[in-house]
């Protein structure tokens, strides 16, 4: 469970996020939507503990999740620019959380494996991230978050540089992903359908602020305003 409580964040004199009340349940599956420079990055960056709130509190199963180390959280993020090691093969790059958690390698090598087969990256395994497409290093990205295993996953726009065919796919594995590690997941998007297909709960944000949180067919048949209704597509 994932409470956020009264959450702002301001970047010298400019605030980015007001007041955010949320509450994410276990194995819910929440999409923000919203336009560019909305605050949707900087909201998964403080869920994701890799930044502070300058007044709120984020609460993983009730703890402040500044207080609990990184490798103890559960979360694991996919972010919009994959961060992925440069100076490493894509196998490392899979490998090197799992390595500094001290897992066996039987069982890196097994994680490694099954997410390359599920995300269909297994011939690029000895490449480097800067020898791959731009699709490819997405799904290298949403491997390194598989094999860790978490219970919550953050993704920030985590389809937006695949093709229209590959990001069907991944969007299907990723739902089917979702259903069976019953894993709760944070899923930032632009694209309409990916929310309304994805979503448990569809959150829209509008220059720092929640604008309705509701089911998809919430938001469609009963938008709260204008602003939502255009954002989900419902007639009006
Ligand atoms: P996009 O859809 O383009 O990814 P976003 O909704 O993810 O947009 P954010 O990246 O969260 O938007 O940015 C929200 C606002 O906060 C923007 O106006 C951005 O310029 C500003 N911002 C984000 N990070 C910082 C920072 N470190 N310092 C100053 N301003 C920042
Ligand atoms: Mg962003």
């Amino acid at each position: 469970r994932i409470t956020l409580t009264g959450v702002s964040r301001s970047f010298g004199q400019v605030q980015v996020l007001h007041d955010i009340d949320l509450d994410i349940r276990d194995g819910e599956l929440v999409v923000f939507v919203g336009p560019s420079g909305c605050g949707k990055s900087t909201l998964l960056r403080l869920i994701a503990g890799l930044d502070r709130p300058t007044k709120g509190i984020i609460a993983i199963n009730d703890e402040d999740v500044t207080r609990v180390a990184a490798a103890d959280r559960g979360l694991a993020m996919v972010f919009q620019s994959y961060a992925l090691y440069p100076h490493m093969s894509v196998r490392q790059n899979l490998a090197f959380g799992l390595e500094n958690a001290r897992m066996p390698r039987a069982e890196i090598d097994q994680r490694i494996a099954e997410a390359a087969r599920m995300l269909e990256i297994a011939p690029y395994l000895d490449r480097r991230p800067g020898q791959l497409s731009g699709g490819q290093r997405q799904r290298v990205a949403i491997g390194r978050a598989i094999v860790r295993n978490p219970t919550a996953f953050l993704l920030d726009e985590p389809l937006s540089n695949l093709d229209a065919e590959l990001r069907i796919s991944t969007r299907a594995e990723l739902a089917a992903l979702h259903e069976r590690l019953s894993a709760t997941m944070i899923y930032v998007t632009h694209d309409q359908t990916e929310a309304m297909t994805l979503a448990d709960r569809i959150v829209v944000l509008r220059a720092g602020r929640i604008e309705q949180v509701g089911t998809p067919l919430e938001l469609y048949n009963r938008p709260a305003n204008l602003f939502v209704a255009g954002f989900i597509g419902a007639p009006r």
